[in-house]
């Protein structure tokens, strides 16, 4: 973990660098944005800068990387660095979970001069978490600075927006992804593709960098211009994919999600115009030449709606099984139309 590894949001940096020099630092922000450009990240890396031995008196963002402070940091097992997360198998961030995390805000730091908290899934908390979380904002244990990540503004509620400070992200620009790639994924025949589609999110491009999920898009893709025969295994196989991001729910619906927004940034990429310099032209997988002569513009928009429809069935906690079996049932009468 440290500063010079971090690529990208430079505004934001700086933006804590200028607080942290005038000696203003707030005690609660709002990072939004969309998911995997590095949010978290920042948020880690400021929080460590904040609790290193040797660097948290500076007015400046850095960190030392060899106290003890960053060494507990480094392993994620900083006991004044507190985070908090929406359990997987809730719809909501429950005020009971809120409750117990405010408490510990208010035993003595261990290890640095203060605590420091992430927030995370801030798009989830209802009225109750929110205001039970406010009332640590009214009376804050000294030095208290806490994280809250969300995606979307339009979800987080109003009493948050109005008493944490909003930091917005933007996607990683193209030149960025490269440099946080890495060789591997640079070099890949699919990235440049994987790149586009996942909209500027680091953590969707390398997701979608890989065999198994160009195939099922290949796949279905093959299947709405009859290219290949309906079967019935591509429910299943689309939980497989997602079973490949890890055991839990957490893990296997962003992976849906990118798979049907790679879908979607595809199917609309057929019909819309092309443009001069269009990206993909001269990086088209080879089934994109082969399927797309043979897909109606209606189809597509019919694809474009099934996509949208199933992605905020998963958003909605849906079990994926359920939803897999819904989206690939859809797709088999779109190949029939
Ligand atoms: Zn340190």
């Amino acid at each position: 973990m440290n500063w010079q590894g971090l690529i990208g949001h430079e505004s934001q940096k700086q933006g804590f660098e200028r607080l942290l020099k005038k000696g203003r630092l707030g005690q609660a922000y709002l990072f939004t944005g969309p998911a995997g450009v590095g949010k978290r990240r920042l948020a880690k890396t400021f929080c460590a800068s904040l609790l290193c031995l040797k660097h948290a008196a500076k007015p400046e963002l850095g960190l030392c990387g060899d106290c003890e402070s960053c060494a507990l940091c480094e392993r994620d097992s900083h006991p004044d660095l507190l985070t908090v997360a929406k359990p997987e198998d809730k719809s909501e961030f429950p005020v009971k979970l809120m409750n117990e995390f405010r408490h510990l805000f208010y035993l003595k730091p261990m290890v640095s001069q203060k605590k420091v908290a992430i927030l995370d899934d801030a798009d989830f908390l209802n009225p109750e978490s929110a205001n039970s979380f406010l009332k640590t904002l009214e009376e804050p244990p000294p030095g208290m600075v806490v994280f809250l990540i969300g995606e979307r503004p339009e979800k987080q509620l109003q009493t948050i927006l109005s008493r944490c400070q909003q930091i917005p992200f933007g996607p990683l620009s193209p030149e960025e992804m490269d440099r946080i790639s890495g060789d591997a994924l640079r070099f890949a025949p699919e990235w440049k593709w994987a790149k586009w589609a996942s909209g500027g999110s680091i953590a969707s491009a390398r997701a979608m960098t890989t065999a198994p999920f160009w195939a099922l898009v290949d796949r279905v893709f093959r299947l709405l211009a009859r290219q290949v025969k309906l079967d019935a295994t591509l429910a299943e196989d689309l939980i497989h994919l997602a079973e490949s991001a890890g055991n839990t729910g957490a893990l296997q619906r962003p992976l849906l999600l990118d798979f049907l927004r790679a879908l979607s940034r595809t199917g609309s990429h057929f019909l819309g115009p092309k443009l001069p310099g269009d990206p993909l032209e001269d990086s088209h997988p080879p089934w994109v030449k082969e399927v797309q002569p043979a897909l109606s513009r209606p189809k597509i928009l019919r694809l474009l709606e099934t996509l949208e429809k199933s992605g905020e069935q998963i958003e909605r906690y849906i079990p994926l099984a359920l939803g897999m079996a819904w989206f690939a049932e859809e797709l088999h009468q779109l190949a029939e139309v």
